[in-house]
């Protein structure tokens, strides 16, 4: 976790105008998280930021709840073809999904927005921008063909958004999103966020930032030792099948089942409570009352499972957590070490067993990287992939030590942390 101050901030502390306060609200946000605590302060007062943080650490709200802020207070509608605020995302589901929060948190302002991304006509999109938005969201590739068609016009725009930049840069699009930052104003507010801070990110960052103010939200490096880890490759259409199997032992007395999605989460707690083991979802789609009555019972022992995403389970304080199950591998490798803590606290000992696509192997293999160690295979399921025994087989661990087949990794065999690949970097 990050530097916060001994008192936590609220949103309300955090000076935001009252509609956004209400809105947040709405989505059942309480108190701000380490990125957001961190980062609103200086972009409320217009700085540059360079945020080093991932997905799922609450950085959309980050940026969007001070840029919706500094615009209602200065509302000037964009000319034709124009945007007061320019997004850029690496991929159309990050697109969309910004797109989707400044209409669930800016709703109430009246803000306009759209979204163009390549893959589908542009027809919708050119229509979109021919009054003018407040706020365009666009991956570069699209944006540039749009622009270039004179549909779109970056020369009025004040603020520009780079999210997930190493992943923009991953994909090859350095060229257009210089391109596309050489036609904003000059006097404009940058912002650039990024999970790693690789040479090139650090190079875009110097020639686009001015003065930035700079927050982070730390990764943890190491794996707690008491916990038995723990990997079965299995198909994606068998895991809710697996998932049943595993928390019906009576041995499993109190477990979180991590998914990547709400709807997952979702889905998984219905199917476990059909299968005989009532689970309950906490997610940021259930409200506060939902939220508290779900973990007051898992406190308690009435509820022995719960399905959290992982910035759900971020108000989880229970301490005998028998079992950590991931329903899906998460990928970004701090987040499994994140998770797995869930269990083995006040000197217990737990198990974290993951489920493993064999498509998402390489998320298995960057967290290997991270925790310095191989995550023991069971095959002692009924659901195993065959397709993983290829995979396993190709898949170099930790300079090609042998995979341990079942049971945990003996402790002798933990091997001194090497830094991951697209691993967090501290900027220079
Ligand atoms: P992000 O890292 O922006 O992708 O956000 C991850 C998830 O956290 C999203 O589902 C948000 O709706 C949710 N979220 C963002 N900020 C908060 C907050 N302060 N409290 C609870 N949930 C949040």
């Amino acid at each position: 976790m990050s530097h916060l101050s001994a008192i936590d901030p609220t949103f309300a502390d955090l000076g935001l105008n009252p509609k956004l306060l209400a809105a947040l609200a709405e989505e059942g946000y309480t108190t701000p998280t380490p990125i957001q605590a961190q980062a609103i302060p200086f972009l409320l007062k217009g700085r540059d930021l360079l945020g080093l943080a991932q997905t799922g650490t609450g950085k959309t709200a980050a940026f969007l709840l001070p840029i919706l802020h500094r615009l209602a207070a200065d509302r000037r509608p964009a000319p034709p073809r124009c945007a007061n605020v320019l997004i850029l995302a690496p991929t159309r589901e990050l697109a969309s999904q910004i797109d989707a929060s400044i209409a669930a948190y800016g709703g109430d302002l009246g803000m306009t927005h759209t979204v163009v991304f390549g893959g589908v006509s542009q027809v919708h999109q050119v229509s979109a921008m021919r009054r003018g938005v407040d706020f365009l969201i666009a991956t570069p590739g699209r944006l540039l063909d749009l622009v270039s068609q004179g549909h779109i016009d970056l020369s009025h725009t004040g603020v520009l958004v780079l999210d997930e930049a190493d992943h923009m840069l991953d994909m090859g699009f350095v060229k257009p999103i210089r391109q596309a930052v050489a036609m904003l104003r000059s006097d404009r507010q940058t912002l650039l966020f990024s999970a790693t801070m690789p040479s090139a990110i650090a190079t875009l960052a110097d020639g686009l930032l001015r003065d930035p103010a700079k927050v982070e939200v730390t990764p943890p490096s190491t794996t707690v030792s008491r916990i038995g880890q723990t990997v079965m490759f299995t198909d994606p259409e068998n895991k809710l099948k697996l998932i049943q199997l595993l928390v019906k032992p009576a041995e499993v007395s109190r477990a979180i089942v991590f998914t990547l999605t709400k709807s997952t989460a979702n889905k998984v707690a219905e199917a476990l409570t059909l299968a005989g083991s009532p689970a309950e979802a906490i997610h940021g789609n259930k409200s506060q009352g939902q939220r508290e009555r779900a973990l007051a019972g898992f406190k308690s022992g009435a509820v022995r499972v719960l399905v959290a995403t992982d910035l759900a389970s971020r108000g989880i304080d229970v301490d005998d957590v028998s079992h950590v199950f991931n329903f899906d591998m998460p990928n970004i490798a701090e987040s499994y070490v994140h998770r797995i803590g869930r269990t083995a606290r006040a000197g217990r000992e737990g198990l974290a067993v993951s489920l493993c696509e064999p498509e998402h192997r390489a998320w298995l293999h960057a967290i290997e990287r991270t925790i310095g160690q191989p995550v023991p295979m069971s095959t002692d399921h009924p659901y195993h992939s065959e397709a993983a025994r290829l995979s396993t087989m190709k898949a170099p661990i930790l300079g090609g030590g042998k995979r341990p087949q079942g049971g945990h990794a003996p402790r002798g065999q933990q091997q001194a942390a090497k830094p991951a690949r697209g691993q967090y970097r501290h900027p220079r």
